[in-house]
């Protein structure tokens, strides 16, 4: 037997049990009149003890080892003399009679210990022995338990579990596929696919009524530090559903998780239209843990706004279709040094702004700013008023183009935000964000492209509109955002073949177009498709989420891909020879 227990689990009430452990040398300590070894495996790490004295055959062995080497020892469980509270098992320590090497190891290229001295590409190279190390271990069994709590909630609601494939055709995610060619169709290609939408919805055409899958999907976009070319969500449909049947069901799920895995508590998620959070977040995704909201002063499109800013001769005020600023509690002492740093953010190229303009309200009740040329103390009063600020407080203001400014504010906003350090890592903040628009206009190609996919059916109320004014349209699509981040989205779809078709009409494609590509889709809806709608999850994010607000992805997937969409421990991408390429006719 190569173990009795795991290197986790003994404790002071096993001794004086004789017992067979096996694991992974993670530290070999020899003090010549005795030898400590601690042994690890996924369950912990477990002290071994050998006396020379008394056991010579074993520490013969023991002196052989080297780090990572697979033992097993045989030995009695003791009480520590000297103990370690920072481990489970830290009272006691085995008394080794046995000891066996099952396999050696070369010296690792990196340390095997929590905190380690291997660099991120080094560490991606040898993944499996990064995955030996404590915190990625943890940070995949919380997958496993995510994943666990989120079936458990879904079977219980009376979802049913469906495979559909992945060789495919091209799906309207609106990133780019990854494709892969056909040998027995020459010159013709399957796609991955971007998510399982159409197939979700076609098993409501066929009456499964309740779907889900956690299932891989592929995007071939350009990557950033919380993306991956492939991923996994949460993909769900339901049918028979308004909206507020989906986003209750949801929240259930995600409240699920929290208490199961987390033993957190969400209270309801509040509720904000996206136009609601556009003007006060600046974002379609707002952290909402802390308030700082963005108040506008001036907005061409907003009349019924009193203007406290233009007719100042102030061009930069007077020329922008928005002026917008937010109040930082408590920072009107800020130094030149510390503006300058924030002007410098916003002017970043990213970010893109002229400048800053700011409002000092001091604690004496006097007031400053980097306009005082231009407005009265009664003026900057007035303003710092409508930002809500008491002394003591500094105002950040903006000007522009109103999407531009919004984006900028938000920047601004989340970079004060973590400065005040408001926003904190232990706090949960989710919320449902509803009423996107249907469709955003494509400066590039001139037309309109759907904001979430074209299967979403969009408000009754705003039906005539789809053919006067389609960027008014609003949509019966939904986020959830937890913290800024957005976890999942989705809508109530379409389920008619004649909306579906005003729709591809609205997207700009023709007939043939709509029937080439979704013909298959179209026809279904012929066939007594019932209403229906759905979600998707983003589930690595949902489970970097779901401890400590930790953002980057690749932390909890298993083999990951690197910012050039490499996987370094395979080397791939890589080429094919020569026949194989003939083979498959490229
Ligand atoms: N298929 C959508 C997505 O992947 C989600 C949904 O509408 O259910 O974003």
């Amino acid at each position: 037997m190569y173990r009795t227990h795991t290197c986790g689990e003994l404790r002071l009430e096993h001794s004086p049990l004789k017992v067979t452990l096996a694991g992974w040398v993670q530290r070999i300590r020899n003090f010549g009149s005795m030898l400590f070894i601690d042994l690890r495996d996924r369950y912990g790490i477990t002290q071994l003890v050998f006396n020379p004295a008394s056991n010579s055959e074993a520490v013969k062995k023991a002196i052989e080892l080297g780090r990572e080497f697979v033992i097993t020892v045989t030995g009695i469980v003791a009480e520590r003399s000297n103990k370690n509270q920072n481990l489970p098992t830290g009272e006691i320590e085995i008394i080794v009679e046995e000891l066996n090497i099952l396999n050696s190891s070369i010296t690792p290229p990196f340390t095997i210990e929590d905190e380690t001295d291997g660099g991120e590409e080094l560490r991606m190279k040898y993944r499996y022995l990064d995955l030996r190390r404590a915190p990625n271990q943890y940070n995949l069994l919380h997958r496993h338990e995510v994943a666990r709590a989120v079936r458990e909630y879904l079977d219980s609601k009376g979802f049913v579990d469906v495979e559909t494939p992945h060789l495919i055709k091209s799906t309207p995610e609106g990133a780019r596929d990854f494709v892969v060619p056909s040998r027995l169709n020459p010159g013709q290609f399957y796609a991955l696919p971007q998510s399982p939408q159409t197939f979700k919805q076609l098993l409501m055409v066929s009456g499964f009524d309740r779907y889900y899958q956690i299932v891989r999907c592929f995007r071939d976009e350009d990557l950033r530090q919380d993306r991956q070319p492939e991923f996994t969500q949460i993909d769900c449909e339901m049918a028979f559903v308004k909206r507020e049947d989906v986003l209750q069901m949801f929240e259930g799920m995600v409240k699920h998780v929290f208490q199961k895995v987390r033993h957190i508590d969400l209270a309801e998620f509040p509720r904000m239209s996206y136009d609601d959070a556009m003007r006060r977040y600046g974002n379609d995704k707002p952290d909402i843990r802390f308030g700082m909201e963005i108040i506008e002063l001036m907005n061409t499109d907003d009349p019924s706004l009193s203007d406290l800013v233009s007719g100042r001769s102030f061009r930069i005020f007077d020329d922008a279709e928005l002026v917008a600023g937010i109040c930082v509690k408590g920072c009107a002492e800020y130094s030149r040094k510390q503006i300058d740093e924030l002007t410098e953010f916003v002017k970043r190229p990213q970010i893109g702004s002229g400048g800053l303009i700011y409002i000092k309200y001091g604690n004496d009740g006097s007031i400053r700013s980097s306009v005082d040329k231009f407005y009265s103390s009664e003026d900057l009063l007035k303003i710092s008023a409508h930002l809500v600020s008491e002394p003591g407080d500094l105002m950040l203001i903006l000007a522009g183009a109103a999407g531009r400014t919004r984006k900028a504010l938000s920047e601004l906003r989340l970079e004060m935000g973590n400065r005040l350090g408001l926003r904190k890592r232990t706090k949960y903040a989710p919320l449902w964000v509803i009423d996107f628009p249907l469709l955003e206009w494509d400066e590039t190609d001139k037309r309109w492209n759907a904001m979430h996919h074209p299967f979403t059916s969009w408000s009754k109320e705003d039906n005539q509109l789809l053919d006067v004014d389609p960027g008014k349209v609003k949509a019966n699509a939904y986020d959830l955002v937890i913290n800024g981040v957005e976890i999942g989205g989705g809508s109530i779809r379409i389920h008619k073949r004649q909306d579906q078709e005003r729709m591809f009409a609205v997207l700009g494609l023709s007939k043939e177009e709509a029937e080439s590509k979704f013909g298959f889709i179209l026809n279904a809806f012929e066939f007594g498709a019932p209403p229906h709608g759905g979600i998707a999850f983003g589930f690595d994010r949902f489970c970097s989420m779901t401890i400590l607000n930790q953002e980057n992805i690749r932390d909890f997937i298993a083999f990951p891909k690197n910012n050039m969409g490499r996987d370094v421990m395979l080397d791939a991408p890589s080429s094919i020879d020569e026949k194989q390429k003939k083979e498959l006719g490229l």
